[in-house]
């Protein structure tokens, strides 16, 4: 499932396809938003930005396109009407003359007055994203510390996105190893120096996940395992799909376990 940094990439790549020129067609796969094709069709596509996992494609004329890719959406760029060979399901389509952003296989696509985004449910109800938002460590000290958080086991935490927006799996496993924090562990449970190091984490990782399209281990240590003739997937995260595989830090093995229906991976030593 593609987490905060990889919709923020993928809006990026939108924007950069389709946005600030005229579109030639839109086309949506749902009919009650085929009496929009027209209206937005007319306008520009002004910017693409993102709440978490919601993609929001702002239009010239006051509307957006609100879109969340749960588990099956995608996103594809391609030459206007071309498509790739895909069984999946094409749900939406932005055509400008040279060049198409075509969503497939999501079904949570709504239109919106751009100044009635704040009261859709998900948005409304969605955390700070540090990708997007102007967010500091300190606001996410003093939100992990309040009372409706606090008490909250971490491994729950980290995937509310009412928590902080944009959080996933792999983002999990990768925060709580990068903070030395036990799997169990609450932030009640935690010191200050750990809080403090979670709440940085909370933004270096998700900012290095979109800036190095899916790595969480920091360059020198990538590098360092490229040199030794690692592949991607021994060097792309500490621990997530590591199972069984030594600590980058202490030498200890890996474990997998399941938290809140998910994969968790830890280090029993480090954290
Ligand atoms: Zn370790």
């Amino acid at each position: 499932m593609p987490e905060g940094p990889e919709i923020r990439r993928a809006a990026f790549e939108v924007e950069q396809a389709v946005a600030n020129q005229p579109l030639v067609e839109i086309s949506f796969a749902f009919p009650h938003l085929q009496e929009y094709e027209e209206v937005l069709s007319s306008a520009k596509i002004e910017a693409v930005r993102t709440k978490g996992k919601a993609m929001l494609i702002h239009f010239s004329n006051g509307y957006s396109i609100y879109s969340h890719n749960q588990l099956y959406g995608k996103w594809m760029i391609r030459k206007s009407y071309t498509y790739p060979k895909t069984n999946r399901q094409l749900r939406l389509a932005l055509y400008t003359e040279k060049q198409a952003a075509l969503l497939y296989s999501a079904s949570d696509i709504e239109v919106l007055k751009t100044d009635e985004l704040d009261q859709h449910p998900f948005i409304m109800k969605a955390g700070p994203d540090v990708l997007s938002d102007q967010v500091t460590a300190t606001t996410l000290l003093e939100r992990m510390r309040l009372k409706s958080f606090r008490n909250r086991a971490w491994a729950a935490l980290l995937l509310d996105q009412g928590f902080v927006a944009g959080n996933g799996n792999y983002l999990r496993s990768e925060l709580l190893y990068v903070a030395g924090i036990s799997p169990d562990a609450r932030p009640v449970d935690c010191s200050e120096s750990e809080q403090e190091v979670m709440a940085e984490a909370l933004i270096t990782l998700s900012e290095r996940s979109y800036e190095t399209e899916g790595l969480t281990v920091e360059a020198l240590l990538v590098d360092e395992l490229k040199r030794a003739g690692k592949k991607r997937r021994d060097y792309r995260h500490y621990v997530f799909n590591r199972e069984g595989k030594p600590c980058y830090a202490c030498g200890e093995t890996i474990l997998k376990i399941m938290k809140n229906g998910r994969r968790l991976y830890y280090c029993p030593y480090c954290q």
